[in-house]
C-alpha cells in the first residue's frame, strides 16, 4: 500500500473563486495570503486546478513571445507541482495522525488543529491568527461550535472564507470542506455553523473588518479584527 495525501476530502467543492481572481492567482498578481486561500482551495477542487493551470500556460505563452522574459522557479505551474507530488519526501513516522490541514496552508500552520494556539473571543467561537506576508491582510482561522454564529460584519475590502472542517451556512448559501466564500464590502453576512464536528476556516480579510450586529457593535471596542 503506497502512502498518499491522506486530504483533501473526496467530494469536490462547489463554490469557487471567479476566473478573475483565479487569473490573478495564476498571473502571481495576488498577494501571498489571499493566495494561500486560493492555493489551498485548489488542493480541493480538480476543476479550478485545471483551469488554474490553463491560465497559467496561456500566461507563459504570452511570456514566451516577450524577448528576454525569464519565468520564475516560483511560477504557478512549480506550485502546482508541489500540490500535486507525493507528500512522501519526508516519511511520517509510523504512529503519526493523518494530517487535519491540506497543503499548501499546512506549511504555514502545522498539521493539526489541536497544534495550533486557539484564543477564545465568545462563546463556540475561537480564533487562531498567522502571520502570511504582507500585514494588510489578516489570516487566521476560526473555529466554530455547531450552532453558533459568527458576529454580524462587513469588511473593507474583499474576504476569502476557505471551510477547512464542517460545513456552515450564511443564509445566502451552504459551505461545506473546500468551499470558497468570496465576499466584499456590500455584503452583511452571518455564517453560522451547521451540527456536526466544529466548523473551521481559514480566514482572509481586510486588516479592518467592521462588526455590524448590537453585540458587534459591542466587540468592536476589543476585537481587533
Ligand atoms: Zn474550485
Amino acid at each position: 500500500m503506497t502512502e498518499t495525501i491522506a486530504m483533501p476530502a473526496p467530494a469536490p467543492p462547489r463554490h469557487h473563486p471567479a476566473e478573475d481572481l483565479l487569473l490573478d492567482y495564476a498571473s502571481g498578481a495576488m498577494g501571498e495570503a489571499d493566495a494561500l486561500a486560493v492555493a489551498t482551495h485548489l488542493a480541493y477542487c480538480p476543476a479550478c486546478r485545471a483551469a488554474a493551470a490553463r491560465l497559467d500556460a496561456m500566461g507563459g505563452a504570452l511570456l514566451d513571445t516577450l524577448p528576454g522574459a525569464a519565468v520564475g522557479d516560483d511560477s504557478f505551474a512549480a506550485v502546482l507541482a508541489r500540490l500535486d507530488a507525493p507528500a512522501a519526501t519526508q516519511p511520517a513516522p509510523p504512529a503519526a495522525a493523518p494530517p487535519d490541514i491540506p497543503q499548501p496552508l499546512r506549511d504555514y500552520i502545522g498539521p493539526h488543529f489541536d497544534g495550533v494556539t486557539w484564543r477564545r473571543l465568545l462563546p463556540g467561537v475561537s480564533e487562531a491568527v498567522f502571520t502570511v506576508g504582507r500585514q494588510d491582510r489578516r489570516v487566521s482561522l476560526l473555529r466554530v461550535r455547531a450552532g453558533v454564529g459568527v458576529p454580524q460584519h462587513t469588511h473593507e475590502g474583499t474576504e476569502l472564507t476557505l471551510v477547512l472542517q464542517g460545513a456552515f451556512d450564511d443564509g445566502q448559501g451552504l459551505y461545506r470542506v473546500g468551499d470558497l466564500q468570496v465576499t466584499d464590502g456590500t455584503i452583511d453576512h452571518r455564517p453560522t455553523a451547521l451540527p456536526g464536528p466544529d466548523c473551521i476556516c481559514l480566514a482572509v480579510v481586510d486588516q479592518r473588518l467592521r462588526l455590524t450586529g448590537p453585540i458587534g457593535r459591542w466587540l468592536n471596542r476589543f476585537v481587533t479584527f
